[in-house]
């Protein structure tokens, strides 16, 4: 797939905007790439179409062709589709038992999963008990004991006679009474979707005060986890889901299935059988994962790194300028706020610390912009271009006509020669290919 992608991109020379006949091209590679990471046919169909109307007419960046301009677009699609952050498990403030019920097919993973949750959750502090609320199988019961005894987390039990329902009411009851603040509830599953089990774990819902519903799904189920995830949805209510089996070979095409159809979030990955193979939910990297297309998406993070680079470049032109103005000080401070911030600038800036970190930040203060921006304004282009100039009653007149104090011009004044002396002082401090941001 990725060479007949690459004679794709190939053939598409590089021009100004996308035009339809590009991104159907390109669209029908990624159409092929999705329908063999096993998302939903119909969740394919509908993305292409979305993806298509964003895309025709977009400017082609830079160092892109029009075909990997394309799959720029589709990757930024398919995380705002899968949720663009992480999202928490809901859970309860204060000293009160959270609540949570894992739901699923059997095999999914639910048990292994409840375990590795538990796990996870103590080491941040909270106090878990595991409940054993799947009665149709002994060996379930053993099984989440085994894997709670693993993770140091005591497992409510009582056998196989009793009802879920009265297994999960007693179970709040015991965690109350030892002081416990989070409750997972481990359920029973059907190797398909069947009456008795939603009835079941909606009854749970009802006469517990469940906090989220955890649906969790086999990556390797593909296709079929669109009917899974809506079916679990419609009937029990889920929160959000748990993929397991990710560390399969599986490209883990459910999870935009699922996202698309349910509409939930994504909270964790299971990695792997043993109990600290619980990851957290990254659609960026899901994403990528997909497509199928690392190749193009490292080029397309390149061409991006590199666009940066060029801006920081021309700014470093500006500092090292012999007559440094006002002008250019304000220009400067107006790039840095377009470039994201001090964050993202300090990333580009090898070996940048103490005292001059706190010089840049004091001068691209972003609340502090618009009034200096404001004083500078008020001034003449003499006094811009030659600030030696600038004396008691100019600065009184700037003041007035900016509406600040005289100080604050003094200040500005004072900051723009550290500024100044401060870029002298470090030559090429723009400069430099590589370093942190590395690949080229
Ligand atoms: P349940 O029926 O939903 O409770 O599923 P189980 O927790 O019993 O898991 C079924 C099987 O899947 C077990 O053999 C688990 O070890 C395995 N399993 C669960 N999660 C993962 C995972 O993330 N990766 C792998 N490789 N196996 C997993
Ligand atoms: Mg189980």
């Amino acid at each position: 797939l990725t060479e007949k992608l690459q004679n794709v991109f190939k053939n598409l020379r590089s021009k100004g905007r996308l035009t339809e006949a590009d991104v159907k091209t390109a669209l029908r590679e990624v159409k092929m790439a999705l329908l063999e990471a096993d998302v939903n046919f119909k969740v394919v169909k509908q993305f292409i179409k979305s993806v298509q109307e964003r895309a025709v007419g977009q400017d082609v960046m830079n160092g892109l062709n029009p075909g990997q301009m394309v799959i720029k677009i589709v990757n930024e699609e398919m995380v705002n589709l899968m949720g663009s952050e992480t999202t928490e498990i809901p859970s309860k403030q204060g000293k009160e038992i959270t609540i949570w019920m894992m739901a699923g097919l059997q095999g999914a993973g639910k048990t292994t999963t409840a375990a590795k949750l538990a796990g996870k959750m103590k080491s941040k502090g909270k106090k878990p008990l595991l409940v054993a609320c799947d009665v149709y199988r002994p060996a379930a019961i053993t099984q989440l004991q085994v894997n709670g005894e693993k993770q140091g987390v005591e497992v409510f039990s009582m056998g196989d006679k009793n009802h879920p329902v009265d297994i999960a009411k007693a179970a709040v009851e015991h965690a109350k009474n030892n002081q416990q603040n989070l409750v997972i509830i481990d359920t029973a599953g059907r190797l398909h979707i069947d009456e008795d089990m939603m009835r079941e774990l909606e009854e749970i819902k009802a006469q517990v005060d469940v906090d989220a519903t955890i649906l969790v799904v086999d990556a390797m189920t593909g296709q079929d986890a669109v009917n899974v995830a809506s079916a679990f949805a419609e009937k029990v209510g889920i929160d959000g889901v748990i993929l397991t089996k990710m560390d399969g070979d599986t490209r883990g095409g459910a999870a935009l299935s699922i996202k698309a159809v349910s509409g939930k979030p994504i909270y964790f990955v299971g990695m792997g059988e043993k109990l600290s193979d619980l990851e957290q939910f990254y659609p960026d990297r899901m994403a990528s994962r997909i497509l199928g297309m690392g190749d193009v998406m490292s080029l397309i993070e390149k061409v991006e790194a590199s666009i940066d680079e060029e801006k920081a470049r021309e700014m470093e032109k500006k500092f090292k300028k012999a007559e440094f103005g006002f002008d250019d000080y304000l220009e400067s401070m107006n790039q840095m706020k377009n470039m994201g911030g001090i964050s993202s600038i300090l990333n580009m800036l090898p070996g940048i610390g103490g005292n001059k970190l706190k010089d840049i930040e004091g001068m691209i203060d972003e609340k502090d912009l618009a009034r200096k921006e404001a004083m500078i304004l008020s001034m003449t282009p003499q006094e811009r271009a030659n600030p030696a100039i600038l004396n008691v009653s100019r600065k009184q007149r700037i003041a007035r006509g900016s509406g600040v104090d005289i100080s604050e011009v003094n200040r500005l004044v004072k900051q723009f020669e550290q500024t100044k002396k401060m870029m002298k002082q470090m030559p090429g401090m723009m400069g430099g290919r590589g370093g942190k941001r590395g690949g080229f």
